[in-house]
């Protein structure tokens, strides 16, 4: 016969062991903490991995309590005893990420634990430790690496995006709010609004890009933006489709300053900095091919010399500053005057020379003339005594008669009738072909 006061111990005897089987496989290290009313602190139960991996008992010596502590890393103990006593204050669930020092490593472990009330106003937490150090290690690489991105795009000003097809979800790095001067807190990207910022005479470029990208699931293209401020920035996008999910992705980078030294470097290899006409390496570029292209329109085609007269006397009566400003005034005039498939170009010091096309020989002497008129009416002003003065200029024409009739020919018989204007007396128009 057995009663129930020999049966309890028996059944205890089982439960703690079917609980330790349990805890030996449960992940991670369960445990009960108490702080009593007078601030002791201890582990009644604990299981047998808490101090290290070696520890056989569940729990934990009240001597012992505070070196469960002490494993605890100096960096994280402060953090771990403001979330105690936060959970303690609150009535909360304790909760707290933390490294510890275990079996000889540093690992990171995730608490978790209940909060109730104790026997004689103690305070139980019932809870749990997980060894989180894998899945730490890997955000702390994640974080890492997403620092260093984050910091490479700032420094090259290159964001990346990526745009859901289907549902029209854009999203956006930091980068790219800053590319189109948009205020990351206050705005949520679509393709609505990069179609909004695009600048006007880019709006068919990106839209052939956009039927291109369906065919080839590519995109590169550099646009110009304009920005809130209006202010106007190019830009460079390259994406490419991902057929699995229909989700473009690509980056975008501000090329706003390769765009305005590469204008500056054209500019300077094309234009002359005083007067901003073409250079005489571009203009005999330009003109050779309005040339070619009036050859094979078969039309007719004047070219135009002319030259400052007596402009020497100009630079020491009035100082070459002022025949400076003589030179810019009758450029800006002469161009004012032409069409726009006209091409000017200043040739030499004081000689400039202009391309007619579908001009014959009788209407470039025309225009030869309205410019000489022109220039004759003109009045410039010395720059360091106010004296005013007028100038003139000599014009030679000639015309391209047969085809194929090359620039330098038309450019040496131009010379020759310029030459022949100055002979007769300058400020006139002579012709030569
Ligand atoms: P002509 O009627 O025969 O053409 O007489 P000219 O004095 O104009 O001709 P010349 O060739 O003897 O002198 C041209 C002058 O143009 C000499 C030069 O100092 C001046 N010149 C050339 N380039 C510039 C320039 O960029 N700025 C200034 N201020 N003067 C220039
Ligand atoms: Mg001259
Ligand atoms: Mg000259």
């Amino acid at each position: 016969m057995t009663n129930d006061t020999d049966l309890a111990p028996k059944v205890l005897g089982h439960l703690e062991k079917k609980l330790n089987q349990i805890i030996s496989v449960a992940p991670g290290v369960i445990f009960q903490f108490q702080i009593d009313a007078n601030g002791e602190v201890s582990f009644p139960f604990a299981s047998p991995r808490l101090l290290d991996d070696s520890t056989s008992s569940a729990a934990v010596p009240p001597e012992s309590a505070k070196d469960v502590f002490k494993l605890i890393h100096a960096d994280d103990i402060e953090r771990v005893e403001d979330s105690i006593v936060t959970s303690k204050v609150k009535s909360l669930p304790w909760q707290c990420d933390f490294r510890v020092h275990h079996s000889g490593r540093v690992k990171w472990v995730r608490g978790r634990a209940n909060q109730e009330q104790g026997p004689n106003n103690s305070t139980v937490w019932n809870g749990m430790l997980l060894d989180i150090t894998d899945l730490k290690t890997a955000q702390l690489k994640l974080e890492e690496s997403e620092r260093r991105l984050h910091e490479a795009q700032e420094l090259a000003s290159i964001g990346n995006w990526y745009a859901k097809m289907e549902t029209g979800e854009v999203y956006w790095s930091d980068v790219v709010f800053k590319i189109f001067g948009l205020e990351q807190a206050h705005t949520s990207p679509s393709i609505e609004l990069v179609n909004r910022h695009i600048h006007p005479e880019d709006i068919e470029l990106l839209r052939e890009s956009e039927e291109r990208a369906k065919e080839l699931g590519k995109i590169d293209i550099e646009y110009r933006i304009v920005r809130p401020d209006g202010t106007i920035g190019w830009v460079h996008s390259i994406g490419e489709l991902n057929l699995l999910n229909g989700t473009y992705h690509g980056t975008i980078q501000d090329i706003t300053e390769r765009k305005l030294a590469e204008r500056e470097l054209r500019e300077l290899a094309t234009t002359d900095p005083l007067t901003k006409l073409y250079n005489r390496r571009f203009f005999v570029e330009r003109a050779e091919s309005t040339i070619k292209l009036c050859d094979r329109l078969e039309k007719p085609i004047a070219v135009v010399m002319f030259d400052l007269d007596r402009f020497k006397v100009v630079n020491d009566t009035y100082g070459h500053a002022t025949g400076d400003i003589v030179l810019q005034e009758i450029a800006r005039e002469v161009k004012a005057q032409l069409r726009s498939e006209d091409v000017l170009g200043r040739i030499g010091g004081e000689e400039f020379a202009i391309t007619l096309p579908d001009t014959t020989l009788l209407q470039g002497v025309k225009v030869a003339e309205k410019l000489r008129q022109k220039i004759e009416e003109m009045e410039f002003e010395c720059t360091v005594t106010n004296e005013r003065f007028k100038l003139t200029c000599s014009f030679g024409v000639t015309e391209s008669q047969t085809k194929h009739e090359k620039l330098d020919k038309l450019l040496s018989l131009a010379d020759n009738a310029l030459y022949a204007a100055k002979r007769n007396g300058r400020n006139r128009v002579e012709t030569k072909v």
